[in-house]
């Protein structure tokens, strides 16, 4: 047995599929972010435009929440000191929890170390606690609900993509006894399309089943107080297991669910994932928590609206210019190529020739043959960096001979936007 062969061979494997990943050195600056310095070699550094960061409303580089950060930690140290049961439940966790439940209007929260953490441990844990338990689970979740529903010993089938119809054909099979937990998400983040949560959620009604949902992609960024889509549809009372992160719209590190009170302490008090891992540091919790506030407030409001104008300008303008955007109603830019080989060339030549940095979205994240460049504008790229970026799109996809849409729709966008932007960071930034 030659070791190191295995693991030679495997890396070949991802080779030759160009599946091999490597990952751009980068240093965000945050008082110019979205720019970023790229360490191309050792003695070589370069000025980019991060164009592809989950980091939606820039809130991990707000002075308010940095200064948290860091009094928090100046002030209760680094670390937490062990896990919840031994002794890292420090205050400002206690307190997030308390504005995680706030923010959806649920008896409890429930913060974990990661946002894959809360799904694993969440689902896993309730689809044990359920006798003879069925999971009806979206084909289209996210990589961490598939470990949950994987790890817990409950039967599991998987309806298509926000397919009403045939969750519903599910649902009945089972019957109206039998237990059931509904997993899927509010927003998919590759494709930027929509859960209808509310129909779900009356399905679940009519048919006796749990509901579990993946808000990750809209807490902090939908919804009058950053609640998500459950908040701007009205529906945050009907889903029993609202999950969420506080990496990508709130800018930190960490992942929650917020449920009923029974719901969450048997979370607690069951899941491994939960139980034996040391807690989240003070510091991060506070950060979190500043975060959480602001975006729950006038500010907040103001800071989405911004955001969604730069995402809807991109997408304008991208289409405009006849580049093949995939439609949606979300924030979400993905840009399609269908080719893995060519979506890896056009972000390197992105990056080399025109200093911007987009990652490529090929399999397994995505189905083969919808390989795609995955835009995500946030508040604080200008008019002038959506210009810039169309430019080099434009050029990058004549280089690489790539297909533009024949008759691109343009429609009148910027000056209805404009009349609701008042953000005064931004105006400072576009100056
Ligand atoms: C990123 C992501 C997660 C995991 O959240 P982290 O906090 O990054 O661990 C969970 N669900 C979905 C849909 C995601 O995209």
């Amino acid at each position: 047995m030659v070791y190191r062969r295995i693991f030679d061979d495997a890396i070949s494997r991802l080779k030759d599929e160009r599946r091999y990943r490597v990952f751009a050195d980068l240093e965000r600056d945050a008082e110019a972010f979205p720019r970023a310095l790229w360490r191309r070699s050792k003695d070589c550094a370069e000025e980019i435009v991060i164009w592809c960061s989950n980091d939606y409303l820039c809130m991990g580089r707000h002075p308010d929440v940095i200064g948290a950060m860091t009094q928090a930690a100046a002030r209760h140290g680094v670390g937490s000191g062990g896990t919840r049961n031994i002794s890292g439940t420090n205050h400002p966790l206690v307190e997030l929890e308390a504005e995680l439940a706030d923010l959806h209007g649920k008896e409890a929260a429930l913060v974990f170390t990661s946002g894959w953490i809360s799904n694993l441990a969440t689902i896993s844990t309730i689809g044990d606690l359920l006798p003879n338990c069925l999971i009806l689970s979206d084909q289209l979740n996210h990589n961490s609900m598939i470990e949950g529903v994987r790890r817990s010993k409950a039967e599991r089938k998987i309806f298509r993509h926000n397919d009403l119809a045939h969750l519903e054909e599910l649902l009945a099979e089972a019957g109206h006894e039998r237990a059931k937990l509904i997993v899927f998400e509010s927003l998919y983040s590759m494709n930027g399309d929509i859960a209808p949560i509310g129909q779900i959620a009356d399905l679940a009604k009519r048919y006796n089943a749990m509901t579990y949902m993946d808000e990750v992609h809209a807490v902090g960024l939908y919804g009058p107080r950053g609640g998500g889509i459950a908040e701007r549809d009205g529906v945050m009372d009907r889903i029993d297991v609202i999950e969420g992160t506080l990496a990508k719209g709130f800018g930190t590190l960490g992942g929650y669910i917020a449920a009923s009170e029974a719901i969450v302490d048997a979370v607690r008090s069951y899941a491994p994932s939960f139980i034996f891992t040391t807690a989240l540091p003070p510091a991060v919790a506070a950060a979190a928590n500043t975060a959480v506030r602001f975006l729950k407030q006038r500010q907040g409001a103001e800071l989405r609206a911004l955001h969604q104008r730069q995402a809807m300008l991109t997408k304008h303008a991208l289409s405009a210019a006849g580049l093949p955007v995939m439609a949606n109603p979300s924030h979400i830019v993905p840009v399609l190529v269908g080719d893995a080989e060519l979506c890896k060339a056009a972000t390197d030549m992105l990056l080399e020739r025109h200093s911007i940095y987009i990652q490529p979205i090929n399999y397994p994240t995505v189905a083969k043959g919808t390989e795609r460049l995955r835009i995500t504008p946030g508040p604080l790229h200008t008019d002038a960096h959506v210009a810039h970026l169309v430019e080099s799109l434009v050029d990058v996809w004549h280089s690489l001979k790539l297909s533009f849409v024949e008759k691109p729709k343009i429609l009148e966008f910027k000056r209805e936007a404009d009349a609701h932007c008042t953000y005064p960071e931004f105006k400072r930034a576009a100056e």
